[in-house]
């Protein structure tokens, strides 16, 4: 065989050449002609002929790779909410006016077929979703990149409500088939855990471990592709196999029933993904699932990317491993073991090339969602691993006793290793010893952090702290979600906005021209008209056409507050109910909600219900005249998530100062001409900075004044007393008007966990969430000046595409300085 042997070329980009394609793919792949074809042929067909056009570039990008050698950044992320992939593969290769043709000429539709898709849910909420907007954003700006992670079985579940009430079912979006993904069995590697380790005669630190079980990682490849610049990376997701060696001795042993067993519990590593967004679970299933995806990451990067013999003192230069929360992070002490146990280097060598390798993305401030490991747990699954964590916690430990002499405390605070309320591993410290650097994800989290969440180390390691801000990807998020919006702007500013979301801000004197704003309606109408299709078609919801669109979607949490929201809109139809607001003077407005709860978080599930409730009160009650509706579409997923956020006038992000990292659903917002609701919170901050105060609707308390009222002493009952319309609001919800006289259960609930605790300061906020809701409708009556707020919103958040974020981290950390030694 010829080594040189290129690939073969793409077919044309002509409707002749992609017909005959996608009916190749019909007949030959699918195995039936175009008149028997189900929809999902046709979707299968489609997809494997856009992956044609794809493919070429992707083993072109390969073997530059390989030649170039140049330096690669590994994402590892248990999370990729990657969304529908038709529609963006069409994009990035062009195909999509030529696709288009090709299928009418066949009396075929394309939206029809992309219909059929269901996405690859495999991630929680955001943290999953900045993951799939970061691989793009990598793509498209040409990084050598890899991302590495999970190929669940089952994704995020699927949200159906039955009496209100959230009901999840298995998400088997492999059912049908899955286009866009390859196999690739020859580069499975093994993944070994438990059993123990023993001494290695005259070796520096080394030890042999010696597991007792052992599971196959099978890899499947997905191609992720740049925006038309030819380059096609890879994502690559393993999934778990039950080895062959493991198998057979059993058999051997004569247990049929064992080996099966056996089987199956290997393979459940990777079948599920966990539902729990922001507060794990401590489980040890996940705690594999971690190990298992790592470890075959790291190594498939030293076996099959790097080349034979490479010399791995000059890893570092090689390679950033970017790890996307702690839930990565036990690549830290596999590299290490690797290093010691596989290739007989001494500690200090390895450790001298590992803490060059990684760097540490946090997500958090909820102390929560902190990930520990127990000392046993991990000991029983990695005792390996959990030896070689001891040693750099002690090696750790010295430098900071060297730095604060006599200052136990501290050490017992920085320790790696927790103490209480049993023996447990801090992944986020392990993260920030063994990083280069740790960024939070919007200015105020990274300040945050620095000042709380890991102030000791910030203290002692100060230029390892960084931050950048999270973006979304203009391509899925504007280009995709509203074509609309991309053909008004691409008319008024030309198409670079798409890779240079910057571009925008030359739309702002756009602002100022009436014609301008009549079709920015006319698109914003259009789009309200398109997610009220779609409501009515997916979950029979009906919507006016032409309401106000006042959106909060995002994951149910206490820290974000839905209950808020809710007391808002009990407060308006209290207001109403009682003479206290004249009903003409009410805005049309349809609150649309869209969230899924962790399965076992049961305050999360009860508020869902109440929105429900409060929702069919509210819908069914005709003195209302049709002025106020609220809909909850179940499954909020990123193929719900493009049809309506470009549909909404407002943006709620009303989360307590000080709790959200960062969020990226308000990002999409803006972006999408949304006004934005909002707490002084994340890359809120960030937002209403860009776009003024007069293009943003600020309330509630900031992250100090919020601190300040908890030191002092919160006491929610306070607010319930002394504000009759939160008083009467409350007092509503708990008469049971809207849940058909009952009292108990959700309502009492909700009832005392907000006059009692309010952890999350709903009640303090209310106030001043009430009158910004107040300043809205009046802007909102104006809609000249509503029209010229949103266009600002467009042109002044440029800044938020994940393409600058990803600039941010080639800058600050992927091409940073060599790292300050520090132990
Ligand atoms: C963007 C996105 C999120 C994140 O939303 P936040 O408001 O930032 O929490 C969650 N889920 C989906 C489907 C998304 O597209």
């Amino acid at each position: 065989m010829n080594p040189n042997t290129p690939p073969v070329a793409a077919p044309e980009i002509t409707v002749e050449s992609f017909t005959r394609a996608f009916l190749r793919e019909l007949n030959f792949g699918q195995g039936v002609d175009l008149d028997r074809a189900s929809a999902n042929d046709k979707y299968l067909a489609l997809s494997r002929a856009v992956r044609h056009y794809l493919t070429t570039r992707w083993l072109e990008t390969l073997r530059n790779q390989y030649r170039d050698q140049a330096k690669v950044v590994a994402y590892l992320s248990a999370e990729f909410l990657l969304g529908p992939q038709l529609e963006n593969a069409l994009l990035a290769s062009k195909l999509d006016e030529v696709a288009r043709e090709s299928l009418a000429n066949l009396g075929l539709d394309l939206d029809e077929i992309r219909a059929v898709e269901v996405e690859p849910g495999l991630g929680n909420g955001g943290l999953g979703r900045l993951a799939a907007c970061f691989i793009d954003s990598l793509a498209t700006l040409n990084v050598p990149s890899i991302g590495y992670g999970i190929r669940y079985e089952y994704g995020i579940f699927k949200q159906t409500f039955v009496d209100g009430k959230q009901v999840e079912t298995p998400d088997n979006w492999l059912r049908l088939g899955s286009p866009w993904e390859i196999p690739h069995p020859e580069n499975a590697v093994e993944v070994t855990f438990g059993g123990r380790t023993e001494a290695v005669e005259g070796a520096d630190g080394a030890r042999r471990w010696i597991p007792d079980w052992r599971v196959t990682a099978l890899p499947y490849n997905y191609m992720v592709p740049g925006y038309h610049n030819g380059r096609v990376n890879t994502l690559r997701l393993w999934s778990a196999k039950a080895t062959h060696e493991f198998d057979l001795q059993i058999f051997n042993a004569g247990d049929y029933a064992e080996a099966v067993r056996a089987r199956t519990f290997a393979e459940n590593i990777s079948k599920v993904l966990y539902p729990e967004d922001s507060t794990p679970q401590g489980k040890e299933l996940r705690l594999q699932q971690q190990y298992f995806f790592v470890a075959a990451s790291l190594r498939d990067f030293l076996e099959n990317v790097l080349p034979d013999g490479y010399d791995l003192t000059k890893l570092p230069d090689r390679i950033t491993w970017q790890l996307n929360d702690t839930h990565p992070v036990i690549a830290v002490p596999e590299l290490m073991r690797l290093l010691i146990d596989e290739k007989g280097w001494t500690w200090d060598d390895a450790w001298a090339v590992t803490q060059k390798c990684f760097a540490y993305t946090c997500h958090t401030l909820l102390p929560e969602a902190l990930e520990v490991w127990s000392v046993d747990l991990l000991g029983r699954l990695l005792p390996r691993h959990l030896e070689i964590i001891y040693r750099i916690n002690e090696e750790f430990l010295e430098v900071v006793r060297e730095a604060y002499p006599g200052d136990e405390l501290r050490v017992r605070r920085m320790s790696i290793v927790a103490e209480q309320p049993e023996r447990a591993i801090r992944m986020a410290h392990l993260a920030t010893v063994a990083g280069f650097k740790v960024n939070g994800v919007a200015e105020l989290h990274s300040q945050l952090l620095a000042e709380k969440v890991l102030h000791d180390f910030a203290e002692l390691w100060p230029e390892k702290f960084t931050n950048v801000t999270n973006g979304v990807t203009p391509r899925r998020f504007v280009r995709m979600a509203n074509p609309g919006l991309s053909g008004l702007i691409t008319e008024a500013i030309g198409d670079g906005w798409v890779t240079d979301l910057s571009q925008l801000s030359r739309l702002e004197p756009l602002a100022e021209d009436p014609e301008f704003r009549r079709r920015f309606r006319e698109v914003k109408g259009a789009n309200k008209r398109r997610l009220a299709e779609v409501l009515a078609a997916r979950d029979g919801l009906e919507i006016a056409g032409d309401a106000m669109v006042d959106a909060m979607v995002k994951r149910l949490h206490e820290y974000k507050r839905q209950s808020l929201k809710l007391l808002h809109i009990v407060s308006m139809y209290e207001g109403v109910k009682s003479g206290r607001t004249p009903l003409e003077s009410i805005t049309p407005r349809t609150f649309v909600f869209g969230a899924k709860a962790a399965p076992g978080y049961v305050r999360a599930k009860e508020t869902i219900a109440l929105i429900n409730a409060v929702g069919r009160t509210i819908n069914e009650d005709a003195s209302l005249e049709g002025r106020l509706k609220v809909v909850f579409p179940p499954n909020y997923n990123v193929t719900l998530a493009e049809v309506l956020i470009p549909a909404a006038d407002l943006s709620e992000q009303i989360s307590l100062a000080g709790k959200e990292a960062s969020g990226t659903g308000n990002m999409k917002f803006a972006l999408n001409g949304a006004l934005t609701i909002g707490t002084d919170d994340g890359a809120n901050v960030e937002i209403r900075q860009l776009v003024g105060d007069d293009n943003f609707f600020l309330f509630g308390m900031t992250e100090p004044e919020a601190a300040d009222l908890q030191a002092k002493g919160y006491d929610p009952g306070a607010y319930y007393e002394s504000d009759p319309e939160l008083k009467a609001a409350l007092d509503l919800l708990a008469s049971g008007a809207f849940t058909g006289g009952d009292k108990g259960g959700a309502v009492a609930s909700l009832f005392a966990s907000l006059t009692e605790r309010d952890r999350f300061m709903a009640l303090a906020d209310f106030r001043s969430y009430v009158d910004a809701q107040a300043t809205v409708e009046e802007a909102y009556q104006d809609h000249e000046e509503w029209s010229r707020k949103a266009i600002l919103n467009v042109a002044r958040t440029g800044f938020f595409s994940s393409d600058r974020s990803i600039q941010d981290y080639l800058d600050r950390i992927w091409r940073a300085e060599p790292v300050t030694q520090n132990h």
